[in-house]
């Protein structure tokens, strides 16, 4: 559920009018939903009621600072994977002590700088990641907290890009080479086992697969507890959201008008299914979930340049590009787009929707039937708040989106559209070509 929803006939998150927002600061534009966001949060905290549970938000699919600002007052740790996302938790004035830090090649001065600013534990993805850590964490005469990211071999049924539970894949040591792993771990003098770790990908819409890694795994915890005396178990992130009725599932008769079988995962079934299996380890458990917190929160908001009418096939044509949304071109995803005012006196109209950038592959959608559009009017493509900012670029000299949050009938901008100075700020002619 989340609070994007016509107020007759015009689209809204929460009691703001997006149109609103385009006429103030332009487009394309993200518009987010902070109370989408703090729903999304508490479901997931009372589904997990009765374990003893730390919300690490993964902040790679988004990272604005008022967005970490506001998981923060919700009680948030964080999942971060580079210095960059440290420096982003220190400028929200959000806490380290609950955060930790994953990822597969983190360089010396990232490690240095979490271990400074009292990284909870780092999420530690091979033998010679191990070495370093206990390296540096000697230099700074500290033991730095670490947990071993383990690979259940687990086939999660998503994209083959966000898959990473599988053994031939470059995540976590597999599990049957896991228990070696910490024999080798307890050597390092600089090194304190806290955890043990998974994530089995990304978008996931059954609980299954999560129920298969939990039992796979959870053995394995209750030994390292046993002999390590390990402390918690993150299982990782990989809530899907919806893509396909993105707005309709707004509304909670949406949810309860879909089939049991056909019906996609909430915190609740998640909770429900996983609770009791998590219960009996007497381990803190820890969750990174970044696409269920702010997927649905999110969408953004573009202008129609035209509507092309060539042979055969509707382009229309807006103003927001693969490098500011890039998940269809690069991932074939799905986004629902709507326009921001309704006219159900409109004729449908089969639509291609593609961005201005000289590629094919700048195309949102194939064969859309939407109400027709015409220039200057809106649309917002729903479930951009994941992966939608943080995976922009500035491909064909196109500054980086504005980005507003709103709360209730309040809204402000959270950052500015990027100018072409700020472009082009680090770029220079050298002297030999002067
Ligand atoms: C990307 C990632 C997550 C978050 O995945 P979502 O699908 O956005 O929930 C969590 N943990 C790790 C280790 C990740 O790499």
């Amino acid at each position: 559920m989340h609070h994007f929803h016509y107020a007759g006939s015009d689209l809204h998150c929460e009691s703001v009018d997006l149109d609103a927002v385009a006429k103030l600061y332009g487009t394309p534009t993200y518009v987010y939903s902070a109370a989408t966001m703090e729903d999304n949060f508490r479901r997931l905290q009372r589904g997990l009621a009765g374990l003893d549970a730390q919300l690490c938000y993964a902040m790679k699919a988004n990272s604005n600072i008022a967005l970490l600002r506001h998981f923060s007052n919700l009680g948030a740790g964080f999942d971060l994977v580079s210095g960059g996302e440290v420096r982003r938790v220190l400028a929200a004035g959000a806490n380290v002590h609950t955060s930790v830090f994953a990822g597969v090649g983190k360089s010396e001065a990232e490690i240095k700088l979490a271990l400074e600013n009292g990284i909870f534990s780092f999420h530690v993805e091979s033998e010679p990641e191990l070495s370093r850590i206990n390296h540096v964490a000697g230099k700074l005469g500290v033991k730095a907290p670490i947990a071993i990211r383990v690979n259940p071999d687990v086939d999660a049924p998503t994209h083959a890009k966000i898959t990473t539970g599988k053994s031939d894949n470059k995540f976590g040591i597999p599990l049957k080479y896991a228990a070696a792993a910490y024999e080798a771990a307890a050597k390092y003098p600089n090194l304190a086992i806290k955890g043990v770790q998974m994530h089995i990908g990304s978008q996931l819409t059954s609980v299954g697969p999560f129920v298969e890694a939990v039992e796979k795994v959870g053995p394995f915890a209750a030994e390292l507890k046993a002999r390590h005396g390990i402390t918690y178990f993150s299982i990782g992130g990989g809530m899907g959201i919806v893509y396909k009725d993105a707005l309709a599932s707004g509304q909670r008769a949406w949810w309860d008008a879909q089939p049991a079988d056909k019906r996609p995962l909430t915190p609740e079934t998640y909770g429900a299914a996983l609770v009791p299996r998590l219960q009996p380890l007497g381990l803190k458990i820890l969750l990174e979930h970044g696409r269920f917190m702010v997927g649905n929160s999110g969408v953004l908001v573009s202008r129609v340049e035209h509507l092309k009418r060539a042979a055969g096939k509707n382009f229309l044509i807006v103003d927001a590009a693969m490098n500011d949304l890039v998940r269809p071109a690069m991932y074939d995803s799905y986004h629902e787009i709507v326009p921001v005012q309704r006219d159900s006196s409109r004729r449908a109209l089969t639509v291609d929707v593609v961005g201005p950038i000289c590629e094919s592959a700048d195309c949102f959608a194939k064969d859309r039937p939407m109400q027709e559009l015409g220039e200057g009017e809106l649309i917002a493509f729903m479930s951009a708040g994941a992966y939608g900012y943080t995976m922009a670029s500035r491909y064909n000299t196109r500054g980086m989106a504005a980005e507003v949050l709103v709360r209730g009938s309040a809204f402000e901008q959270i950052n500015a559209r990027e100018t072409f100075e700020q472009m082009v700020a680090g770029e220079r002619i050298p002297a030999f070509l002067k």
